[in-house]
């Protein structure tokens, strides 16, 4: 098996990737807080780790990937205080907050199956898991990690530091700093430390999305969810958790505070964390007002393109740079990804024509097939070294010239040995389709094409060219098509 190395973000290094159980992979992606539409930084995030689903399945790994969807909890600001996402939304439209979670639940598969991204194996949402989440706050309670006040539920910070754990070690924080960067807002007074996080939120009686609890009516804190969630499906321990930069703190560095106050052990084995997009180096986030939306691009509709792009350009322009590092956005860089696309594309479509045959009176090239045979190793050692894809994308490169070369009788498949031939085919369709997830994507216009032919019919007819004539008509009829003849105009119909 392939020798993964990721970077932790827990210890800081790359590790030799181990799963706890070996061939086993647990996974838990932080899912999309469905109150509005997903955004390409968020689509970023998520293809890291379809490509590192893909990745792990590939080498031989048997996944089990759970990506959640946040439909509670999740409050404008990210912090303690301040409406529900969800909510919010749901009193501006005056529609059931259910309704807002099932529109940008819609949204969000609709786009990520436009990218061409694997469905998790589970996809849990908060308000289904609202009994184990219950139950964790009881649990912590218990445990002494946890306390009441006014019908809201925090978690004793003091009390886990004092148990010898540190939190704040997975985002670099120091508790004195966070200290002095928190600021005095409503419902500090309920804590004894300013920094304890609530997994339980009494309900105001305007707020819509409540539930009966131990503690009064209320709902779940957004930290809590992911813990239970995750828990629930992979086990107290698991080997991955990923989501974008921003999650570390508080989001997963409170994920960590209450899985290892819960069950003694740390949650997880590797935090990983994708980079942000960026926009003229900003962050993209709908709040700062910089962000595009899928559709978007798809249509050219926004004042900062120029054009078009498809689904596909967007996935091989994002693929163009290690998840680690930030990526910035922009007019240009797509239009050099769409050409660089093309050409890739290109060869998976021709390199599926290519057939090896023997020809003993060609040599073999020993320096082609040696190049050849590097850039296949290449490919793996880019993805095992913390998911490179864009090292294993320039390998492809070098596979697609030798791919073009044989498309063009440049080269002859004997020179490169049969073995090496086959390997170079397979391997450059497998890395293009199944581990990077690209794949061919239709004229945007099948429409324009069907006229050109009509045109082409129209004139073959007018000089009596009859051959061609049927052949049109066959190549219609062979798609279930006809051509009608009619007197004031040529048209294609389906066929009745
Ligand atoms: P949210 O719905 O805001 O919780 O975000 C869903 C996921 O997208 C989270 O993992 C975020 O970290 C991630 N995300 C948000 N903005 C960006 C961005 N500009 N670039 C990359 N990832 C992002
Ligand atoms: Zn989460």
């Amino acid at each position: 098996m392939q020798k993964l190395k990721i970077y932790n973000t827990l210890s800081r290094q790359k590790e030799e990737f181990e799963p706890i159980t070996p061939g086993y992979v647990g996974m838990y992606v932080c899912g999309p807080t469905v109150y509005n539409n997903v955004h390409l930084g968020n689509v970023r995030t998520f293809l890291t780790f379809d490509i590192l689903y893909r990745y792990l399945t590939n080498i031989g790994y048997k996944v089990r990937y759970v990506r959640n969807i946040t439909d509670v909890g999740h409050l404008v600001g990210d912090g303690d205080e301040g409406e529900d996402k969800i909510g919010k939304m749901a009193k501006l439209e005056k529609i059931e907050p259910m309704e807002i979670v099932q529109r940008y639940t819609n949204d969000f598969h609709h786009v990520l199956e436009q990218f061409n991204f694997l469905p998790p194996n589970i996809e849990p949402s908060a308000t289904g898991h609202m009994v184990e989440q219950i139950e964790a706050v009881k649990d912590l309670i218990d445990k002494g990690l946890a306390y009441e006040s006014n019908g809201s539920v925090y978690f004793d910070i003091n009390k886990y530091n004092g148990e010898g754990n540190n939190y704040g070690k997975l985002s670099g924080r120091i508790l004195e700093d966070l200290l002095n960067e928190t600021r005095e807002l409503d419902g500090q007074a309920e804590k004894r430390n300013p920094l304890d996080f609530a997994i339980w939120k009494k309900a105001a009686p305007e707020h819509i999305m409540q539930w009966p609890s131990p503690w009064g009516m209320g709902f779940p804190g957004w930290h809590l969810e992911c813990t239970c969630m995750s828990t629930k499906y992979l086990g107290k321990q698991f080997d991955i958790h990923g989501g974008g930069m921003d999650l570390k703190f508080p989001h997963h560095e409170c994920e960590i505070a209450q899985g290892v106050g819960l069950t003694g052990q740390d949650p997880v084995k590797y935090w990983m964390h994708s980079n942000m997009l960026t926009v003229n180096g900003q962050k993209m986030s709908k709040s700062l007002g910089n962000s595009f939306l899928p559709a978007e691009l798809f249509a050219g509709a926004h004042p900062l393109l120029d054009q078009a792009y498809s689904p596909m350009t967007v996935r091989f322009f994002m693929l163009q740079s290690q998840y680690r590092s930030t990526l910035d956005f922009s007019n240009d860089a797509l239009k050099a990804a769409q050409k660089a696309f093309r050409r890739l594309l290109n060869g998976f479509r021709v390199s599926k024509t290519l057939v090896y045959s023997e020809n003993p009176e060609v040599a073999i090239d020993e320096k082609k097939k040696t190049e050849i045979e590097k850039a296949i190793e290449g490919f793996y050692e880019a993805l095992n070294d913390d998911l490179n894809t864009a090292v294993a994308l320039a390998q492809m490169f070098t596979m697609l010239k030798y791919i073009n070369m044989l498309y063009m009788n440049q080269l002859q498949p004997a020179a490169l040995g049969r073995e090496t031939f086959e390997s170079l085919i397979s391997k450059f369709e497998i890395f293009f389709e199944k581990i990077l997830g690209l794949k061919e994507e239709k004229a945007q216009n099948d429409e324009v094409v069907l006229l050109g032919m009509l045109e082409l019919y129209r004139e073959y007819k007018l000089n009596q060219q009859y051959e061609k004539v049927d052949q049109i008509r066959n190549y219609f009829k062979a798609n279930n098509m006809v051509i009608k003849d009619l007197k004031h105009r040529i048209d294609w119909a389906w066929e009745e």
